[in-house]
């Protein structure tokens, strides 16, 4: 065992018995090194992180740039700097008019922390509402509301008045009532496979948040910044949230989450009690130069109108393939269904051993994640599409 892999083992946390010990020594566009130069294109994005690709050299210029200068200052809404302000304001540019106030923080799992607060203070209602199968975090807050007990039971008690409903079922909407803060809903589910809603349940949904005064939190985490094809998830599923949260792909690689509403609703921070809400750290100024650059990557490179065209060739490969049961897809957010988490597991690991890292979803492991780099080309397309199908022919 070498030196790094035997530290590793005596000194950093592991949350599985099996971990995938790659050891990963550089990352570039859609490809990781190993520390024998080994290649591997990374398919899912180091879990829908990696949207630009790995060290965008845009990201990186913004980044080294802004070390030089200043890398931390008091960030929550006191002092004034231009990373910060440029980035809400580009964000507000880009979403629609109501959602024009943003609150940085550093992760996923804090912007929903947030965003279930202010939601919280916001209505002066306990409730919240989630659906099955979603992850939100692995905080408290986001754990209490996420859509798999088997994962929430060892850590009861969590936050009370919560409820579950399924996901894409008009049936369920009913569980909303007046004393409903927020439901918070993925535009497309991540975790529980890539699964999608019909428009009428979008239109039902929100005709019952407006008529009890309920606010929807969408949760743009894994569908944000275009791995739908359209720079945020909501947009695709055609709905108007409340409240959206970001993180993963907002940051081009760096750690950066946030959630943006209204300045109405995002008032309810500002009094009774003031500073309702507090971070170290969240819009620091070296990930918010990341961010920028990235969400500038993404519109200079003209990265949205290519994603039809790179989906549909992963389609046209895979959505047929042998062993495949269900091939299902929102732009380059994919999930290949086989018979069974053994089927998936071995297809999983022959890849890898062939330089491609796909993955399982957390609340559906029959199925692999494919969630590449939007940079991807079309040539590493047809490259990824044929190691998937030699193994799937090979099986
Ligand atoms: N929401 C969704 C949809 C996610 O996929 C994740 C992370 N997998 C989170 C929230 C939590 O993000 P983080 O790990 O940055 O806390």
């Amino acid at each position: 065992m070498s030196n790094l892999r035997s530290l590793f083992y005596q000194h950093c946390a592991q949350t599985s018995p099996t971990p995938l010990e790659l050891e990963i020594i550089k990352a570039e566009g859609v490809y990781l090194f190993d520390q024998n130069h080994k290649k591997y294109i990374d398919l899912i994005s180091g879990i829908s992180v990696s949207n630009v690709g790995h060290c965008h050299p845009k990201v990186v210029k913004a980044i080294h740039e802004q070390v030089d200068k200043y890398m931390h200052l008091m960030v929550y809404g006191e002092y004034i700097y231009s990373p910060q302000v440029k980035l809400a304001k580009k964000l507000s540019s880009i979403l629609p008019s109501h959602l024009n106030t943003t609150y940085f923080v550093n992760s996923g799992s804090e912007a929903i922390e947030g965003a279930i607060k202010l939601a919280r203070k916001h209505t002066q209602r306990s409730e919240l509402i989630s659906c099955n199968n979603a992850y939100h975090g692995s905080t408290l807050g986001a754990l209490s509301i996420m859509g798999n007990e088997e994962y929430k039971n060892s850590f009861q008690p969590l936050i009370p008045s919560t409820k579950l409903i399924r996901f894409g079922e008009i049936e369920d909407i009913s569980l909303i009532t007046k004393h409903t803060a927020a439901i918070v809903i993925e535009s497309v589910q991540a975790e529980a496979g890539i699964r999608q809603a019909k428009p009428e349940f979008w239109q039902k949904l929100q005709q019952k948040c407006a008529e009890t005064g309920t606010l929807i939190i969408c949760d743009e985490i894994q569908t944000g910044i275009g791995r739908t094809g359209k720079m945020f998830g909501f947009q695709y599923a055609n709905f108007s949230p409340d409240i959206i949260t970001l993180a993963k792909g907002f940051g081009g690689g760096l750690p950066i989450g946030a959630f943006v509403t209204s300045s109405k609703i995002m008032s309810s921070f500002t009094n009774n009690p003031i500073l309702g809400h507090i971070s170290t750290f969240g819009g620091n100024p070296v990930t918010t130069v990341a961010a920028l650059a990235t969400l500038e990557v993404i519109e200079e490179e003209n990265i949205l109108p290519s994603i039809p065209q790179k989906a549909d060739l992963f389609k046209k490969y895979l959505e047929k393939a042998p062993h495949v049961i269900d091939f299902r897809q929102a732009g380059l957010f994919m999930a290949l269904e086989f018979d069974s988490f053994e089927t998936n597991k071995k297809i999983i690991d022959i890849c890898l051993s062939k330089g491609l890292i796909t993955d399982w979803f957390l609340f559906d492991s029959k199925s692999m994640r494919i969630a590449p780099p939007l940079t991807i080309s079309i040539e590493e397309i047809e490259i990824s599409c044929k190691i998937i199908m030699d193994v799937l022919k090979n099986l």
